[in-house]
This record gives C-alpha cells, structure tokens and sequence, in this order.
C-alpha cells in the first residue's frame, strides 16, 4: 500500500473567506453535484470529530491539491461494538470549528445519525477477508459500520479525493480495497501519522487516558521503533521482532496487549520473514482504552 505521498499543489493551501455547515445530506449531495459540475476539485476529510492536530494535517492535505475541502463530522454507531465507547465518544464541536476554519475547510458535513441511517436503512458493505484479522478480531463488525459509512458519504460528498491517517492502517487498507473492488470514482490518499511530541499518536481516544496511563503509552511507538531498529540492523524474521516488542509493552504494568503483528502491507497477512517491507501493526489496551499504532519496516 502506498504509505503517503507528496501533494501536487492546486489551491496552494489558501483558506477560503467563510466555512458553512451543512447537515442534510440531500442538500450536501446536491452542492456536491452542482460543484463537480463547475470542474472544481472536491477533496473530502471524514472523521468522527473532537478535531486534533492529525484530523487538522490531512484537512490541510485536502486543502493543498482541492478547489473544495469538505471535513465530515459524524460520529458513526454503526462501527462501534454494543460494549464500546459510542455514548460517550468526546465531542466538542465549537471547538471543532475553529480547528476547521483554521486548517481550510469549506464545508462542515455534520449529519444527524437518523438522517445517515433511516429507519429502513439495510443495506451495508461487507469487505471480506481483509477486515477479519487484526483489529476485526476484538471489533467483528467495526469496518462493516467503517466501509458503509464511507461508502454513503463518498455518495454524498461526490470527492475526488478523500484524505485518511496511516494510523488507522487497517482502515486505510479495507478502504483502499473497497475503492478498488466497487470501481468507486474516487482516489484515497493516505498521509502520515502525526504523533505528540513523546511519539504517542495522536488519538480523540488518548483523553480517556489517567496520567500514569498516558505515560506509559508511549509503550506503543518506542516498541515499533525498536522494530524499525532491529530490521534497519539486518533482523528479518518476524518471530524474534515481535518477541522483543511483546516484552518491551509487558514492561509497562497498565498495558495489555491486544495484538502485535508484522504484516504485509497490502493484503496484512501475517509474515514470517521480512523481504523488502512490512508493517507493524499493534494495538494495546490501558484499562477500557485501546490504542492502534504501526509503522512501516524496510530492509535496508
Ligand atoms: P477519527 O476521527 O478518529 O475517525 O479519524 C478521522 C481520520 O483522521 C482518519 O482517517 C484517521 O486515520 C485520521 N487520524 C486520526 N488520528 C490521526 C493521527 N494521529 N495522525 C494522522 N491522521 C489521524
């Protein structure tokens, strides 16, 4: 999977005078249609809001190489498991808006989630094998509520583009593959993680954290990084890569590990030995709090 890519500036990053919010998705669908008609460039930014610096990147992302820059905020049930954190997902939607603003948005799509899901909605979108490992084990039907989400507000949004973070890698990878597998007229691009300046990813989740929480999460970075050491020093064989980060996360008494793995990057089937690159993928829980990360490993 291609990780990122350099932006061919369009807009050249400038920040439009005024940013509207839109809630209906009829009425969204159809500015959407009445701009691709003018052959403006539409570039789209999903997210579930409580805005940080890594939601601000990929708008500014969009912003760079978009005419139009549509951010949606929806804070979607249909990807949350009946034990997990829907009801009280953080939200701060004033402050949202400054953030926005800031990083260039044109338009804010905030649904209502009766108007995303009806009450005779039924039809979802299942990617198969790709979902299933990883995060699919603990979240069985996290990307089934993830791709048909994705699926009604690329029908809404219309983009040309829409922008993702690495961070969520397995969503990046099942994302990719719908776009390609439902011939979907659209390109994601996927752009880097940005991280706090300990190395810990920026999540809207990581304010469930207690302070000796937060200072043990660091746990996540510092064990992909001495993976990314280890095959920068010539290991290749999984096995000996994860045993290393297995005990440097077991090292941290409040972190509980989910799982580790390393991944092709592509298709995230489990490798034994790393031949060009791979991915690192893990996810760790502190207390009810479960935090993903990954980074790519290269063989030098
Ligand atoms: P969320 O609001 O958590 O659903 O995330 C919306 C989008 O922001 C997804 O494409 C995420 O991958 C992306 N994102 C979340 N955290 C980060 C981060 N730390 N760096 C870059 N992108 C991120």
């Amino acid at each position: 999977m291609r990780q990122s890519r350099k932006l061919s500036p369009r807009n050249g990053g400038v920040k439009p005078k005024e940013m509207r919010i839109i809630s209906d998705s009829s009425e969204m669908q159809t500015l959407a249609n009445r701009i691709r008609e003018t052959d403006l460039l539409i570039g789209f930014v999903p997210t579930m809001g409580y805005l940080h610096e890594g939601h601000g990147s990929l708008i500014r992302g969009a912003r760079q190489q978009s005419d139009i820059v549509v951010l949606s905020i929806f804070v979607n049930p249909t990807q949350f498991g009946p034990a997990e954190d829907l009801d009280k997902y953080p939200r701060d939607m004033e402050r949202d808006k400054e953030i926005a603003r800031e990083a260039g948005t044109d338009y804010i799509f905030y649904p209502e989630a009766r108007d995303i899901y009806t009450s005779e909605f039924q039809t979802y979108v299942n990617v198969e094998k790709i979902t299933k490992s990883h995060c699919g084990v603990s979240r069985p039907t996290h990307f089934r509520g993830v791709a048909t989400v994705c699926t009604k507000l690329f029908n809404i949004v219309l983009p040309h583009w829409a922008f993702f973070g690495q961070k969520d890698y397995q969503q990046c990878a099942v994302i990719r593959r719908m776009v390609k597998d439902l011939n979907m007229n659209l390109e994601i691009i996927v752009l880097p993680t940005v991280r706090e300046a300990d190395g810990l990813a920026m999540s809207s989740r990581n304010v469930y954290l207690t302070p000796e929480e937060r200072k043990q999460a660091t746990c996540l970075y510092e064990s992909l990084q001495l993976a990314k050491n280890m095959v920068r020093a010539g290991r290749t064989d999984a096995r000996t890569i994860l045993m290393a980060m297995r005990e440097h996360i077991k090292r941290k008494p409040l972190a509980s590990i989910d799982y580790v793995s390393i991944a092709d990057t592509d298709t995230l089937q489990e490798l034994e030995t790393i031949r060009t690159e791979a991915v690192a993928l893990l996810a760790v829980y502190f207390g009810k709090t479960r935090l993903i990360d990954n980074e790519i490993l290269r063989v030098m």
